[in-house]
């Protein structure tokens, strides 16, 4: 399913330019334009969920396949040991700003605590 308006379908429908790092047939990542870490990658599903209380049970592996790509692409870029923070923020509390889920990958550089 794919949103007409929302900004993650158009990455993905190719609609707006973004510097795609993966694909396949059910994922895409790409770096975020307001970068907050040497590496800030955003994994996002290419169907359209628009938010964390969106997903099912039969989202489960798929998420799980989110988690396993962004763990891949930290080894990758070879921040895995040195570490790296996933964060999905989930409506106006959490800080979200684009209604199509997507986990942030952030690395490169120590984080501060959450907050
Ligand atoms: P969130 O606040 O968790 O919803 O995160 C949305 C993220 O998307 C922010 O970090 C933005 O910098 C990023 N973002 C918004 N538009 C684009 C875009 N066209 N390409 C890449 N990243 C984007
Ligand atoms: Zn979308």
């Amino acid at each position: 399913m794919s949103d007409p308006d929302c900004i993650f379908c158009k990455v993905v429908r190719r609609e707006l330019p973004s510097e795609i790092v993966f694909e396949n047939d059910e994922l895409i990542a790409f770096n975020d334009i307001g970068a907050q870490a040497p590496t800030h990658l955003l994994i996002i599903p290419k169907t359209h969920i628009a938010t964390l209380n969106d997903l099912g049970a039969e989202h489960a592996d798929l998420v799980g396949r989110m988690v396993l790509k962004a763990r891949d692409l930290a080894a990758e870029r070879g921040i895995d040991d040195d570490g790296y923070r996933l964060v999905a923020n989930c409506n106006a509390h959490g800080g979200q700003t684009v209604y199509h889920i997507h986990l942030h990958l952030l690395g490169g550089r120590q984080l501060k605590a959450l907050g």
